[in-house]
């Protein structure tokens, strides 16, 4: 796929671009100080949310289309960008009726093909830059899919931003950041680019320094951060937004890392690496050979794939020798689990293919 720039008229072509604003709009005058503090502070793409999807009826919808009066009022007195999130046809509609400039597909609405493919549709030959968010599952191809709805609808200005994802068990964050996900969308689609939404992953203000320092290590395009004039007061999301000020700070902070050349030094630890995978897939193959072998043992005594005390053994013993070793207990039991997953599933085909030779 071929995506074309996000980046508008004016707007620092380097990273990070910055996107901040409240979560949502709530008066003409919150949006119209929020505006110019961040406006004085040198953001150029204020964002704040007009129709607010909630979990349960009762809290704060947003104030709706008339909030876009406001954010067109903010715009001519600031000179900023604005940027809004939509979820249906009629959103996208008023939107750009009232000209918005960047719209975001919110992370419930990702995670729903037909209301994508809704906002699709209305996109059609409209020329604007739209910003994915992740779906909140855990899904890389429900996120690759949205981009490829948009992409169809002939949308090339695409970005994606990164906010979490949520889980059953509570994590620090309010929605983990599962960074394999926007890595493996990464490695896909290396021209799209990402953005970090630290405020959403974090869920608290403290965290949002190091979300972002994060982000920028992995070589993410932007980030957008919820702020507020006064946040203490805000009607949604109050414990993750920050002062204009207090964006200031943490932007100032970030350390920017970007020599892309490979040093001669970088080239001889990676050669390392090439060989210490090399080897590690060597020593993986020898072990699958080994576990086939246990495979057909197994067969001959009739014993079941799948001998559960064991298992917990291999995991705990090497959990902690993991962890002599440097590395985190968590990590040794996925590497694990994903090893002994294939053993399992070489086993079992061991055994399938006893059982269609008893069957001819
Ligand atoms: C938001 O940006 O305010 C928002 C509702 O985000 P998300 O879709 O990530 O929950
Ligand atoms: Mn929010």
């Amino acid at each position: 796929m071929q995506f074309e720039s996000i980046i508008l008229p004016g707007i620092d072509p380097k990273r990070p671009l910055i996107i901040a604003g409240p979560c949502s709009a709530e008066t003409e005058e919150q949006v119209i100080t929020t505006a110019r503090e961040l406006a004085a502070n040198e953001v150029k793409i204020f964002r704040a949310g007009v129709w607010k999807p909630r979990t349960k009826p009762g809290g704060f919808e947003g104030v709706g289309s008339s909030a876009l009066k406001w954010l067109m009022q903010a715009k001519k007195e600031t000179g900023m960008y604005m940027a809004t999130e939509v979820a249906t046809e009629k959103h996208v509609y008023e939107a750009l009726k009232y000209g918005i400039d960047i719209l975001w597909i919110g992370a419930r609405t990702t995670a729903n093909p037909f209301a994508v493919q809704e906002i699709a549709d209305t996109l059609k030959g409209v020329d604007i830059p739209i910003l994915i968010k992740n779906p909140i599952n855990p899904d890389v191809e429900l996120w690759v899919g949205a981009i490829e709805r948009l992409y169809n609808a002939g949308i090339k200005r695409l970005g994606v931003i990164h906010r979490g994802f949520s889980t059953a068990d509570k994590t620090v964050y309010r929605n983990a950041p599962q960074w394999h996900i926007p890595i493996e969308l990464k490695r896909r689609f290396p021209t799209l680019p990402v953005l970090s939404d630290p405020s959403h992953i974090g869920g608290r203000r403290d965290s949002i320094q190091t979300l972002s320092q994060q982000a920028m290590d992995l070589n993410y395009f932007g980030l957008i951060i919820e702020s507020h004039c006064n946040p203490d007061k805000a009607w949604s999301d109050e414990a993750q937004q920050i002062t204009p000020k207090e964006l200031k700070e943490i932007l100032q902070a970030l350390i920017i890392r970007d020599t892309v050349q490979s040093t001669e030094d970088l080239s001889v630890l990676r050669s390392q690496i090439d060989e210490l995978d090399n080897k590690l897939l060597e020593l993986l193959s020898k072990r699958m050979r080994v576990s086939r072998e246990i495979g057909r043992y197994k067969l001959e005594h009739d014993m079941p794939v799948l001998q559960t005390q064991r298992y917990d053994e291999i995991l705990n013993n090497r959990a902690s020798l993991g962890e002599q070793m440097d590395m985190s207990a968590s990590f040794v039991k996925k590497v694990l689990e994903a090893i002994h997953s294939e053993s399992v599933r070489q086993q079992i085909v061991i055994m399938n293919n006893s059982k269609k030779q008893q069957a001819q």
